[in-house]
């Protein structure tokens, strides 16, 4: 899955995402191809079954009775399911009733025991009441349970049957397990939810499902754990006379009438029934019903419809025919074509996590998918490209090959965050994407990892309930950034041996699971690059990442070591050493080789060296004073002779090793200062980035205004080269298209009042209705102009367009937008914001997270009314996403990220510890670890920064 963008002070592209594979059962070969021969057989037990079932239910459709007694004193083994009772086939058929909300689910499920002795079977439900248990042999006999049970803790209900199963199984393994369950089509947005939509002044509703990582279970009884693959045949019934519909995984086989009325009529409702899958884990799994419009594209291998509410589904047709060239883009690419017959997307107003890759069937929060041509700028496009290169990568990586288990989700994960690059790349080679790879995923993803909390790639998870903390920017950013750096190492060796080794793997593993220890192997047997394994164990099973200290000698070499890399200062038994691929580049000259040793050197001959080359490595590199000097120099004469990659990487370099006291505020200063000239967005990015993010540490000091004046002299020759005008068809590159929104934007948050003024005179002219002729990807910077001012008409203007927009890239610019009013005696409409991101009718529940994250980033009066609302509304938020850690974890992060004394400290740490919120969880750790490693910052480099903007400003002194 991908998880909610970023909404950066800059208005950045793209951002986070979230996503899950291997009990260890299934993933050998010989497991898999039992698997799949057996299928053939179950297809015609089981249509006897459902014959029977038939019948049976439409003489029984009554309530489900109130749910068996839980027993929370008999703990079972283990929280996870037993390997030797595994499901083959499902057959579900879904009815949701859409207006008591509640459904009912009938589901028949072909299951295989290799445990002779079994007594029980145990399966995962949630607030689910089950009945009408019956086990089927295949000749005929039926059992029913001697009782059955609820154990709460790990969400399993258990069947006891006791000797009478025992008994069937001295000559049979296979069976059918055929039950009733029921539950609430619920407001939060996971299991088998609610959503609404606006049509004409009415509101308009549908049920949709998100299951990952451990939902399905909420929506319908299962073997809800990853590696449990079986297929399934869905059907799902919608009242047709109301014109609702169901859509599924799988294509529509045929829709026949329901009949479950006492009398045996038809009552109205149709009932879809969806060719059956293949073999695919319970989180992947998904079914809708609504009366959403579709537009379809049909110029590729598959048809790809893309499913919105109907007064916006025009603004699909970008996604889907992007989808349908992705898609059949990464075809090509892994040598492995789609499997699935269709391709559906769906952009829903209500979402927690950006987009989930349900196989066949991808859902999205509406503003990843819908672009409209009128109003959304290329930024919004982009990301959208983006989120659909990731759910497609998805349907290779993480739904033809599953992670075994939870602890190996950066294989799903890192490789989707990876390879969306490249499917964007294949089908827009001209937006250069790659290159956005160093601020969009490497510094993300090492920031979090400069932590001494941070957490290795693949990690254990010994209980259920901190699968989701899995999902975080080391799976994600981490995972990504090993991958690039994998891919270049093996280029390097070989041309196309990385794609080579990846097809193996797939083809290897396809419909089955697997762990990182299996990719790496089946690479090394494709390719016969025997040292990846070694390689990548260093990156994956250790915790962080090195920094590479570079000194001159007096021996004429330049001498390196490694360790690793920590915002405070490391620990003294620090023994960890990393294969690190060391790349070269000096005047006239480019090396590379790899080392793993604690030291090693290189011929120094008097040129500038810079090493990592495109940040290609996931390290950081410290030179000495005497390198750096060397550096600088080149920097200032023409700093063009880096890569935009290797300039990212210098600049985010230098300001992360300030952060961890290595360097003083002077060296990413001088690096800063020297950015005029200055014209490719990533550069920008990176250093916008790490300047707006010493904001909140510095804007109570009487050096303030200085800072900001330089932020902006900064970008003054930028700013007046690119302009608010830009013409629609004009032949600039895509990197100066991304850049104008972020300058201006950010000279506007830096108070560059020429820039307000003219974006206040566009945003003047926007509310009166006058033309302007400026591009409507310009509108972030015009609405920041406005918001600087804070003025009562304009908020309520804003506040007024934001809810009468339909597009919802628009719609999420404006109300980023309001985030930022609030500012000087205004703090009013701070509060207001705030109050509106509790009326789901105004904010809704999806935006909370940047609602509360912009307006926190926006001002210091933001920053502290964000957060007592935050402890004010605590239960509130909890309950509003049901202890949902995505959001809330979200939320606690970001937000705690600004502060950076020992009152904020010590305030936020006696909340959130007496909170009841997962106490001693990873997210609190690692925010309370932030504001120390802030509070560090400013106590080391807040009168050295006040002496260089002194000094900076006497020679630059105010017009
Ligand atoms: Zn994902």
């Amino acid at each position: 899955m991908m998880q909610e963008t970023e909404e950066e002070d800059v208005e950045l592209v793209g951002g986070g995402r979230r996503g899950p594979s291997s009990l260890g059962i299934s993933s050998d070969s010989k497991g898999l191809k039992r698997g799949l021969l057996s299928f053939a057989g179950i297809i015609i037990a089981l249509n006897i079954i459902v014959f029977t079932l038939g019948v049976k239910y439409s003489q029984e459709y009554t309530p489900p009775p109130t749910p068996e007694p839980v027993d929370n004193e008999s703990k079972p083994a283990s929280f996870r399911l037993s390997p030797l009772v595994r499901p083959l086939h499902y057959i579900m058929q879904v009815d949701p009733d859409m207006n008591a909300f509640t459904f009912t689910v009938r589901e028949n499920i072909m299951i295989e025991i290799t445990n002779s002795s079994t007594r029980d079977i145990i399966l995962h439900a949630r607030e689910l009441q089950v009945s009408d248990v019956l086990l089927h042999t295949q000749n005929g006999t039926t059992i029913a349970p001697s009782s059955v049970s609820y154990y709460t803790p790990d969400e399993f209900v258990i069947f006891h049957f006791g000797k009478n199963l025992t008994n069937l199984l001295v000559d049979q393994t296979l069976f059918n397990i055929t039950f009733v369950c029921s539950g609430q089509i619920g407001d939060i947005a996971r299991g088998f939810y609610r959503s609404s939509y606006m049509e004409n002044e009415e509101k308009k509703w549908l049920a949709v499902t998100d299951f990952e990582p451990a939902d399905a279970r909420s929506a319908f009884v299962c073997f809800d754990e990853p590696s449990f693959k079986a297929t399934f045949t869905m059907s799902v019934s919608a009242d047709a006379s109301e014109g609702w519909f169901a859509i599924s995984n799988m294509n529509e086989v045929s829709i026949t009438p329901r009949h479950y009325s006492t009398n045996g009529s038809a009552d109205g409702y149709q009932v879809h029934h969806f060719a059956t899958s293949p073999l695919m884990s319970t989180y992947l799994v998904c079914y809708v019903v609504s009366r959403f419009g579709h537009v379809t594209y049909n110029g590729g291998s598959v048809p790809v419809r893309v499913f919105a509410p109907p007064l916006v589904v025009e603004q699909g047709r970008f996604a889907a025919e992007t989808g349908s060239k992705i898609v059949d883009a990464f075809g090509d690419y892994f040598d492995i074509p789609y499997v699935m017959p269709k391709l559906d997307m769906i952009a829903l107003p209500d979402f927690t996590s950006g987009a989930m890759e349900n196989w066949g069937l991808i859902t999205y929060r509406i503003e990843a998918l819908l672009w409209n041509p009128n109003t959304s700028s290329l930024a919004s496009k982009q990301s959208i490209a983006m989120i659909i290169s990731h759910e497609l990568a998805h349907q290779w990586f993480g739904n033809l090959v599953t992670m075994g288990w939870w602890d190996n989700v950066w294989l799903n994960e890192g490789f989707a965050s990876f390879v969306e690059y490249q499917g964007v790349d294949l089908v827009y080679p001209s937006w250069n994407i790659w290159s956005q790879f160093i601020p969009m995923d490497r510094s993300v993803a090492m920031d979090l990892d400069s932590l001494h909390s941070s957490h290795p790639l693949v990690v254990p998870i010994l209980s259920a309930d901190v699968i989701t903390q899995q999902f975080d920017s080391i799976s994600y950013s981490k995972g990504a950034s090993v991958l690039r750096m994998l891919r270049d190492k093996m280029e390097k060796q070989s041309q196309g041996s990385f794609v080579k080794g990846i097809h193996h793997y797939l083809t290897k593993r396809e419909y089955g699971n697997a762990e990182s220890t299996q990719l790496w192997a089946d690479i090394v047997e494709e390719t016969g690059q025997t040292d990846v394994t070694g390689f990548m164990k260093s990156w994956t099973e250790q915790v962080g990442y090195p920094v590479v200290n570079a000194s001159l000698g007096d021996d004429g070499k330049i001498h390196l070591s490694q360790r690793r890399f920590l915002y405070t200062s490391s620990p003294t038994n620090e023994t960890q050493l990393w294969n690190v691929p060391l790349t070269i580049q000096k005047r006239d000259d480019f090396v590379s080789q790899a080392y793993d040793e604690e030291h090693t050197e290189i011929i120094d001959d008097g040129s500038w060296a810079v090493l990592n080359v495109n940040g290609s490595g996931y390290y950081r590199v410290s030179y000495d004073q005497a390198l750096l000097d060397r550096i600088i120099a080149q920097w200032e004469e023409d700093h063009l002779v880096f890569s935009d990659e290797t300039r990212s990487s210098l600049l985010s370099d230098s300001f992360a090793l300030n952060l961890a006291q290595s360097v003083p505020i002077e060296y990413p200063l001088s690096l800063v200062k020297n950015m005029k000239g200055e014209r490719d967005y990533v550069p920008w990015w990176t250093t916008l980035g790490s300047l707006g993010g010493l904001r909140p540490f510095v804007d109570e000091q009487r050096f303030y205004e200085t800072f900001q004046r330089f932020i902006s002299a900064t970008l003054r020759d930028t700013v007046d080269h690119l302009t608010f005008t830009e013409s629609e068809d004009s032949d600039e590159s895509h990197s100066t298209r991304l850049l104008r929104p972020v300058a201006l934007t950010s000279a506007i948050s830096a108070g560059d009042e020429r820039t307000i003024n003219e974006g206040y005179r566009l945003f003047e002219a926007k509310k009166q209705g006058r033309p302007t002729n400026t591009s409507s990807a310009l509108n972030p910077a015009i609405y920041a102009a406005a918001a600087s001012k804070s003025n009562e008409m304009d908020y309520k203007w804003m506040k007024d367009a934001y809810l009468k927009e339909t597009s919802a890239t628009e719609k999420n610019v404006l109300l980023a937008a309001l985030c930022k009013f609030g500012r000087h005696e205004h703090v009013g409409q701070i509060q207001s914001t705030l109050q509106d991101a509790l009326n789901p009718d105004i904010i809704k529940p999806k935006d909370m997270q940047s609602t509360l994250v912009n307006i926190a980033r926006s001002s210091r009066d933001g920053r502290t009314k964000t957060w007592e609302f935050i402890e004010r509304n605590f239960d509130l938020l909890k309950a509003k996403f049901g202890d949902a850690p995505f959001v809330m974890d979200g939320i606690i992060k970001r937000v705690t990220s600004l502060f950076s004394t020992s009152e904020d400290k010590k305030r936020i740490s006696d909340f959130l510890n007496n909170s009841g919120f997962s106490k001693g969880s990873r997210s609190i750790i690692q925010a309370l670890e932030q504001i120390d490693i802030n509070r560090k910052w400013r106590e080391k480099n807040v009168e050295s920064l006040e002496k260089w903007l002194d000094q900076w400003a006497e020679s630059h002194p105010e017009k």
